[in-house]
């Protein structure tokens, strides 16, 4: 087992990892920048180094004061989180280079996925199914491309294999504009990520969010724990997730989810990670797997009672995944919303003191923070400031645990998207419903 863990990350994740260290006697040790002095994780850790200043590039994005921070410490592990150098294969490289423990998948496996053509094929290979595409990067022959996305169908959607954060991709309605966006989304790729290399898929018009989580031990030991919905996004940035998926037949569900199973057993996957989807006419086409926990890993935690952190922490100290398929019981119905710093009608962030913050509580209500009454959000990272978790017997019941919760959370101070929530999401009669496309939000937005 692990015995101290350096928590690469900071914010509610942070605290999240802390939590689950604790739990199993971990020791911890917080790294922060000189703006997260007054983290609650780097109060609770038994530990805390400054790693750098203010800006993410400077600290939480340094590599070597990260693992100085270890080496001080004398810690064995280091957790990332997710965002900053959760996805970075050279981050992993130089953790394990260093002697150290990386919680997460081997560099290797974060390499391929990072690649989405590499990763497409690897799961095409696996059985996973994928959006009808290019199958492989597009070439230098206009012919050949024209011909492809006349096979497809239009319209199409031009990819950056390299791309990332819902960057590098461009939609082609009709074939008079097919070779100019190539050319652009190729330059815009080398760019932006270093790499020209563009792909073709067909471009889905009213697909679901649907994802599968996973956990596996890296020996060809691999279970599911089912799947979340997260169509309701803004900007490609998911504002509310729940599990499990509704409306969805329970067979392509099981389907999908034993190919993911299978997946991690072809690539010997290790750790948590989250195959994505889009899903659309009763079909799942996988689009891009996360190496990493994700922020509505806790939809997932509420339905099946297992602690997916732990899990982490478990596999990468060597205890395996004791866990098997038929220990994970499915149970209820759970909803996460995203609170954020930002103006609510322009979505601008807004950071500054919280003068005053409640969280809510109750029974099936989860709250995973870390503000309090008196913190400053700094301008400096994402505005994430919270999740509220609800879970219920159904899905009516969670989402009255929500309304409620919603109604008590008070924060003071500063704007948040709380009244979002509250007044136009959770009244919303398609959301409530369940089932929408990945544009709704953005629509119903758009109209009012
Ligand atoms: P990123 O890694 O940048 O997040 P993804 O491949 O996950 O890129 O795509 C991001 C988003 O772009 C998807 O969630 C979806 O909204 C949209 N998208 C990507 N591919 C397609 C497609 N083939 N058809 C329709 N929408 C797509």
């Amino acid at each position: 087992m692990l015995e101290k863990v350096v928590i690469a990350n900071r914010g509610e994740i942070a605290l999240r990892i802390l939590r689950a260290c604790k739990e199993l006697g971990i020791r911890t040790v917080a790294v922060y920048s000189k703006a997260d002095r007054d983290l609650m994780h780097v109060r609770l850790a038994d530990e805390a180094v400054c790693i750098g200043p203010a800006p993410s590039s400077e600290s939480y994005l340094n590599i070597p004061a990260i693992i100085s921070a270890a080496e001080v410490t004398d810690a064995d592990g280091i957790h990332p989180g997710y965002g900053f150098l959760a996805e970075n294969a050279d981050f992993a490289e130089s953790v394990e280079r260093s002697g150290f423990t990386f919680i997460g998948p081997k560099a290797d496996t974060i390499r391929l996925m990072g690649n989405k053509v590499a990763a497409i094929d690897a799961m095409k290979e696996a059985g996973v199914p994928t959006v009808p595409g290019s199958n492989g990067p597009i070439g230098d022959d206009s012919d050949a491309a024209l011909a492809m996305a006349r096979e497809i169908g239009y319209p199409v959607i031009i990819k950056a294999a390299a791309g990332g954060g819902g960057r590098g991709m461009r939609v082609v309605e009709e074939e008079k504009l097919l070779l100019n966006a190539i050319t652009l989304t190729r330059s815009e790729a080398k760019n932006a990520f270093g790499d020209p290399t563009v792909y073709m898929e067909k471009f889905l018009q009213k697909p679901r969010h649907v994802e599968v989580q996973v956990l596996a031990d890296g020996a060809g030991h691999a279970i599911h724990l089912g799947d979340r919905d997260c169509s309701l996004q803004r900007r490609h940035q998911k504002v509310v997730e729940e599990a499990p998926a509704p409306h969805i037949p329970q067979h392509l569900k099981e389907e999908v989810a034993q190919r993911c199973v299978d997946a991690c057993k072809t690539i010997n996957y290790r750790g948590a990670g989250t195959f994505e989807f889009l899903y659309e006419d009763e079909r799942f086409y996988f689009i891009e797997m996360n190496t990493r926990v994700q922020v509505e890993h806790p939809v997932t935690e509420m339905i099946t009672g297992v602690d997916i952190v732990k899990e982490q922490l478990r596999i990468a100290g060597g205890e395996g995944l004791q866990l098997q398929q038929d220990d994970i019981q499915f149970q209820g119905h759970a909803i996460e919303v995203r609170v954020n710093a930002e103006d609510p009608v322009r979505f601008t962030p807004c950071p500054g003191k919280i003068s005053y913050f409640h969280a809510p509580g109750g029974n099936g209500v989860r709250v995973d923070s870390h503000v309090y009454s008196g913190y400053t959000v700094p301008p400096f990272y994402d505005s994430l400031i919270g999740k509220l978790i609800t879970w219920g017997e159904n899905r009516d019941i969670a989402f009255a645990r929500m309304r409620n919760a919603l109604d008590e959370i008070v924060v003071e101070g500063i704007k948040t998207n709380v009244d979002l929530h509250r007044e136009k999401i959770f009244k919303d009669k398609a959301f409530i419903e369940g089932g929408v496309d990945i544009h709704h939000l953005e629509k119903k937005l758009g109209s009012n």
